[in-house]
């Protein structure tokens, strides 16, 4: 890794790359744009983070996201079960774009995130090898993250919530506030660096 080199992606002078100290940034001494960067936490660190997200996002579809009046009936409904209601008011691709931005794409990450973290864990405790699949899956990762951004992830929830209260009269449920937090989780998760990951394997 000291001796790998690398150009600068805004005026492509050369650098030879130098391993970090956790939250530094390596700039380019030309034109200071930003190189690579090592994370401010640990993978073990990092894994906490990532379970304490997967907890949130379970307690966040498990409880209510609303409670929705239709002709005067209460009814309260998960977030899979606004996504059902929308499927079945022939709302098709708004429950598909809703699925995929807050459930599928988001649970995916966090899920990838924890195996390749795991990895890095005991690549640092015990010195074990990266696994084959490691590289292909954070590859897989990196192409998925356009669209596991936070501002993505909240769009899907709003565009649920407007689209419901369009249809019934609708009061937060216990899950919005779950939600509210797992975007503050997600949003750390997912600054995280993942090229780093594969700095913190190297043998
Ligand atoms: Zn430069």
């Amino acid at each position: 890794m000291s001796e790998e080199l690398g150009a600068c992606s805004e005026c492509d002078a050369l650098y030879r790359k130098r391993r970090l100290n956790r939250g530094e940034v390596a700039r380019c001494p030309r034109c200071g744009a930003k190189l690579y960067a090592r994370a401010r936490l640990d993978p073990g660190q990092m894994l906490g983070l990532v379970t304490g997200a997967l907890l949130t996002f379970i307690i966040a579809n498990a409880y209510p996201i609303v409670i929705m009046q239709v002709q005067g009936v209460s009814n309260s409904a998960t977030l899979s079960g606004s996504i059902l209601t929308l499927w079945s008011e022939e709302r098709r691709l708004m429950a598909v774009l809703v699925f995929a931005t807050t459930q599928l794409f988001p649970l995916l990450d966090l899920v990838a995130m924890t195996a390749l973290l795991s990895v890095a864990v005991r690549a640092r405790r015990k010195g074990r090898r990266r696994p084959a699949w490691f590289a292909p899956l954070l590859r897989f990762l990196q192409s998925m993250r356009p669209w596991g951004m936070t501002e993505v992830f909240m769009l899907g929830v709003l565009v649920a919530l407007v689209k419901l209260s369009n249809m019934a009269h609708v009061l937060p449920g216990v899950a919005l506030w779950a939600f509210g937090a797992l975007t503050i989780l997600l949003a750390s998760i997912l600054a995280f660096d993942l090229r780093s990951l594969w700095d913190e394997t190297e043998p």
